[in-house]
């Protein structure tokens, strides 16, 4: 039988209800979650194309929900910005990414990803400055991965951050490049010391002659503004052969390596598999 305008109402209504209703309880656990120590770091490895050199580790936040088992980053992460733990959230992220870090047998380098609720709020170099400080790690040893939905906003506040933020010796690198906001005014106009390139063209490059096109682009206009470029997302050998042709810096993912706790990490990097 067909139901009822009134009773398919109904049903959208009970279901946005019990929608709110996960939101909230899920907030309120992400809370719980910072305060009882209840979040991990994981570290993916990053590599040079042309030598299968490690050359980082991006830093990523994994959150176990007692009962719902693993949350992804990319459901807790807008939850935690739209409620606001995402400064102090980002704040224990990257005190801890330093902390581990700053204890490794290897001094490798890690890439840590800001939200751009961070950039507004407060005062981060400060925040950055004394963490470093507090951890003794050597501020070449950090990078910031910012997205261009950072820098939108304020251009001018932006500019100023960044450029206080290099003169610590810390490093900037510009997430999921040519995705979203992506223009060449940003690259021009902000000291960015990496390009990453967004996943989506490593997924479609084998299927889409206009990604591969768009790879060739970046890369080329990394090469001429002096910028480095690292490929995100590689899967197949094919797609690192093709990244290996066409020059990329770069290249992270699961075929170099998926991320890991910490002690794995450094483990990897020790016993270093050849490209
Ligand atoms: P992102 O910064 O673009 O991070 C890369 C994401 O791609 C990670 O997902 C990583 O696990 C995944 N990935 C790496 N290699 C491959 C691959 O070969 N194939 C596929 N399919 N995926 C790959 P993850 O860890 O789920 O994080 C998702 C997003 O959540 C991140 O995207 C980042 O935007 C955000 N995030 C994660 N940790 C943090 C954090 O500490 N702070 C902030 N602000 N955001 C974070
Ligand atoms: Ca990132
Ligand atoms: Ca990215
Ligand atoms: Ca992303």
């Amino acid at each position: 039988a067909k139901a009822t305008i009134g009773q398919t109402v109904a049903f959208y209504e009970a279901r946005m209800d019990e929608q709110v209703r996960e939101r909230r309880a899920l907030t309120k656990e992400l809370w719980q979650a910072l305060a009882s120590e209840g979040f991990r770091l994981h570290y993916q490895v990053q590599k040079a194309v042309a030598t299968g050199e490690v050359t980082g580790y991006e830093v990523l936040l994994r959150w176990t929900h007692p009962e719902r088992g693993a949350i992804s980053p990319a459901e807790f992460i807008p939850l935690a910005e739209s409620c606001g733990a995402i400064v102090p959230l980002g704040e224990w992220v990257l005190r801890t990414a330093c902390r581990e870090a700053a204890s490794w047998t290897v001094p490798h380098r890690i890439a840590v990803n800001l939200s751009p609720l961070q950039l507004g709020h407060g005062d981060l170099v400060e925040m950055v400055r004394s963490i470093l400080a507090e951890t003794g790690l050597v501020p070449e040893r950090l990078e910031l991965e910012i997205t261009e939905s950072s820098i939108v906003a304020d251009k001018e506040r932006a500019l100023e951050m960044l450029r206080a933020l290099k003169a610590l010796g810390v490093t900037v690198a510009i997430d999921d490049f040519g995705t979203g906001y992506s223009s060449l005014e940003t690259l021009r106009s902000f000291p960015f010391d990496k390009i990453k390139l967004d996943r989506s063209f490593m997924t479609e490059v084998e299927t889409s002659p206009q990604a591969k096109a768009i790879i060739r682009a970046i890369l080329a206009l990394g090469r001429s503004l002096e910028i480095p470029v690292l490929a995100e997302g590689v899967e197949t050998c094919q797609q690192l052969d093709l990244l290996q042709r066409e020059g990329c810096d770069e290249a992270q993912g699961y075929l170099l390596g998926r991320p890991a706790a910490v002690v794995e990490a450094v483990a990897t990097t020790m016993a270093a598999p050849s490209l």
